[in-house]
């Protein structure tokens, strides 16, 4: 039970307090389709990540620069998280299908909208982001239709709103907030989204920002990065890292009190953490049943097989003996249960 109750034992009032995961354990299971630039592989830029809940709910993840609004791989999208507004996450530029190369995607013209914006538009998503970006994105929303999203519904003690929507709405998540999507006309609980900390950066690329602009060299405000938590109502407890380095709190917070079972990290070192801190992290910081390497930048897979030498393949050998890795290749839809299990994955 995630509620907050103050229970009386004899003399003493103790504050009950323990984790979200109020859904338990099933066989259910939640999908998790990878958008990327190449069917079959892991590309270079590739972050979009849907997630479908037992219940129907549709959440997309980042769709960065490898998928847009005209994508028939979409489908409903009922909820956008966006970790931060860099442009590999906000996506800057529109896709080309299968242009390019794995390890060098072809980049289509800008989208001064975002990708990320133009999907929400369209879709009628639900839009959570951290820091300073809601406004920001509402403004860009706005730009495409004209009139400016509401703000998400959140009733209830668990700041539930309803999904499909009939419009966009926009709302602030931030490290220790969260809010529900329930598909509507359904009972039970929804699927929880949470943010937490990410330790990385936020400006909003210059590009992006409209008029008057930012100094050149300059990118905008976008308060904090986060990651998420999301928990579904079969029980699957997934941390989306978004871009970070290793923090304490991965263990003291994230894992003791969410408690994730998969865990989506991005790991393409330089930028943010890499393989070596990534296998560490999953060991002694996190503990999660499967993990799915994400936000590579490089060809990880030939032919949909990690291919040696990669980053992906130095990750899992130092960490497949102790958590199952999945790799995310595009459009291949990998299904969890409620323990954190890829069912039906090799
Ligand atoms: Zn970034
Ligand atoms: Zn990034």
């Amino acid at each position: 039970m995630r509620v907050k109750s103050l229970v009386a034992l004899g003399s003493l009032s103790a504050l009950v307090v323990s984790s979200p995961a109020v859904n338990g354990q099933s066989a259910a299971l939640v999908k998790v389709t990878p958008l990327g630039s190449h069917a079959g592989e892991l590309c270079r830029n590739d972050r979009a990540l849907v997630f479908e809940d037992p219940t129907g709910v549709r959440i997309l993840y980042d769709p960065g620069r490898t998928v847009d609004e005209t994508d028939a791989r979409l489908g409903d999208v009922h909820v956008m998280l966006l970790s931060h507004a860099h442009t590999d996450h906000i996506g800057d530029t529109r896709p080309v299908p299968g242009g390019g190369t794995c390890a060098a995607p072809a980049a289509g013209p800008a989208n001064a909208n975002s990708n990320f914006a133009s999907i929400a538009a369209l879709k009628n998503a639900a839009v959570l982001a951290p820091g300073e970006l809601s406004g920001y994105l509402s403004r860009k929303i706005q730009s495409i239709r004209g009139t400016a999203p509401g703000a998400c519904a959140e009733i209830g003690l668990d700041n539930v709103f309803d999904v499909p929507l009939g419009a966009p709405c926009t709302a602030s998540l931030r490290p220790g907030g969260s809010r529900t999507a329930r598909r509507a006309g359904t009972s039970g609980t929804g699927v929880r989204l949470a943010a937490v900390q990410a330790i990385h950066s936020n400006g909003i690329p210059g590009a992006l920002v409209d008029s008057p602009g930012e100094p050149p060299g300059l990118s905008g405000y976008g308060g904090s990065e986060a990651g998420f938590v999301v928990t579904f109502t079969n029980g699957l407890v997934a941390y989306l890292t978004g871009d970070t380095g290793m923090f304490g709190d991965m263990d003291v917070i994230i894992s003791r009190y969410y408690r994730p079972t998969l865990v989506v990290l991005n790991m393409s070192d330089a930028v943010t953490l890499g393989p070596n801190e990534a296998a560490y992290m999953i060991k002694a910081l996190v503990r999660p049943r499967s993990v799915m390497p994400s936000h590579v930048n490089e060809q990880a897979t030939a032919g949909g097989a990690t291919v040696a030498g990669t980053r992906v393949d130095l990750f899992a050998t130092a960490a497949r003996s102790y958590v199952n890795i999945v790799v995310p290749v595009s459009d291949v839809t990998r299904s969890f249960d409620g323990t954190g299990l890829c069912v039906g994955c090799r």
